[in-house]
């Protein structure tokens, strides 16, 4: 008996000998069940997430069960636990930006900085590019370049990620520098509670809340503020800040800001402040382009441990277009409801979910025209063709794939389809997409050929 990984091997080779499971399977199922603990006839196997452990044990419980009773003449009861490993490294071919981490857990991290926001999870695309580098140059040499430094962008494009991977950064390489994190609204609170507004607190004097807060901020040597907008409007906590700012600043101390608009628009806000602030430099986020996304999500997917296929993945993309933080919502959501109905991820759920989603924009419905007039460009020939009667292959083919490209990227029945395609039968268009999905399935050549076709329909999208 073999009493480790070997074991699941030797199972699944036989089963794939048998032809009881295929090649991919066996694959799959290597790749993500992991040999655990033999004892008392029962085997443990971990998972890496509870979608797997309900598949795993709907498919193959039995087999590997069947299997082994039969290589070594005892009965063993199989058992699918779920383990979540370690987070995996990015998908990207990013270089991981913290080599060493100076792992003295002598302090504690900032107030407000959350570990997870790093420079290496961030995710860089064309539209990001400039402000990641220049958070990463202050990151590594802060107060020396670009000071002040200030980030806009409209929200969900990554501010606060990119102002906490400096705070964190700096955290994890020196910790002699005092690093102070605030969000405007909070600052624009511990002023007025300083300024004796709020007396409910009775521990503090109002002169030893006044030093406390004083020296929080003048002590920094990096002084990051969240969300700058806020302070419109407040005239005392501006008086306060634009002394804050001058000392810090002449004293060559790191300031970064983050603002959800071009200063110039914002209102009630000291014009000595405005001019102070855009003094250094200023990076603008703007919302990820198509393949930036589809980065971002596979990122996102392996944080749940979770695989979604590639035309869901594209769909995801396509059809969120205002910020990551949208897109990060569309994945949970689509991720969520599978792993908790125990449904197959579909590109089919996914549009339902997509559409039940309040945030994202929902947009995407592509015509039968316009996916007639991608597949007979790519083939070569003409829509009357398509549509025609023809039977000879080279036209009975492009006709089948732009059927099942139609089922696949509209809601349209399958009657509709047919009418489309010069009067059909609705039964023709089933025909035809089941005989496409099975070579699509037999053949990675055609199904590369097919993500193509449907990246062309959308690239070219047509409104009905
Ligand atoms: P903002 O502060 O601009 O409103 P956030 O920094 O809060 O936006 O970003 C929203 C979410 O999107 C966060 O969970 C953040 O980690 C994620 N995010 C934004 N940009 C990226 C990126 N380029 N790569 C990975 N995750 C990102
Ligand atoms: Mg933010």
């Amino acid at each position: 008996m073999f009493f480790d990984g070997s074991l699941l091997q030797e199972v699944f080779k036989q089963l794939r000998l048998k032809g009881e499971i295929s090649e991919d399977e066996e694959n799959t199922c290597l790749s993500r069940m992991e040999f655990a603990d033999l004892k008392d006839n029962q085997l443990i196997i971990n998972v890496p997430s509870g979608y797997y452990k309900d598949r795993f044990e709907d498919l193959f419980q039995d087999k590997i069960s069947a299997e082994i009773s039969e290589m070594e003449g005892t009965n063993i009861s199989v058992h699918f636990e779920v383990k979540r490993p370690q987070e995996k490294k990015t998908v990207q071919a990013q270089q991981p930006i913290i080599h060493e981490k100076k792992e003295s857990k002598t302090h504690k991290r900032p107030e407000g900085l959350v570990e997870t926001y790093t420079f290496d999870n961030f995710v860089v695309g064309d539209k990001n590019l400039y402000s990641r580098e220049a958070a990463l140059a202050i990151a590594k040499e802060p107060g020396k370049k670009f000071n002040p430094c200030l980030m806009v962008g409209n929200v969900g494009l990554g501010k606060t990620h990119l102002l906490q991977a400096i705070g964190n950064y700096i955290f994890d390489h020196d910790q002699s520098l005092k690093i102070v994190y605030v969000t405007a609204e909070k600052f624009v609170r511990e002023f007025i509670e300083m300024l004796g507004k709020s007396e409910g607190s009775k521990s503090m004097s109002k002169s030893s809340k006044n030093m406390a807060f004083k020296d929080k901020y003048r002590k920094a040597d990096v002084l990051l503020i969240d969300d700058i907008h806020t302070f419109q409007g407040k005239s005392e906590t501006q008086e306060e800040l634009f002394h804050i700012f001058n000392d810090l600043y002449e004293a060559k101390k790191q300031i970064v800001l983050t603002c959800d608009r071009p200063i110039s628009e914002l209102k009630n806000l000291n014009e000595r402040l405005k001019s102070r602030f855009s003094r250094g430099i200023t990076v603008d986020l703007r919302p990820p382009d198509f393949e930036t996304k589809i980065a971002i999500i596979h990122k996102k997917l392996e944080s749940f441990n979770a695989i979604f296929p590639q035309d869901v993945i594209e769909l995801i993309a396509e059809t969120v277009k205002t910020n990551v933080r949208d897109l990060e919502a569309a994945i949970t959501n689509i991720y969520s409801y599978a792993d908790l109905t125990r449904k197959q991820v579909t590109i089919e759920l996914a549009k339902e979910r997509l559409k039940a989603s309040n945030n994202v924009q929902v947009d995407e419905i592509f015509s039968i025209d316009r996916v007639q007039r991608v597949i007979a460009d790519y083939f070569n020939v003409s829509i009357n063709d398509l549509k025609g009667k023809k039977k000879n292959k080279s036209i009975v083919y492009p006709r089948q794939i732009a059927m099942y490209i139609c089922r696949e990227m509209t809601d349209f029945p399958t009657t509709e389809i047919g009418l489309e395609f010069g009067g059909r039968d609705h039964t023709t268009v089933m025909h035809a997409c089941q005989k496409i999905n099975d070579l699509r399935i037999a053949d990675p050549n055609l199904d590369a050929m097919l993500q193509n076709l449907i990246r062309s329909v959308r690239e070219h999208k047509e409104m009905i």
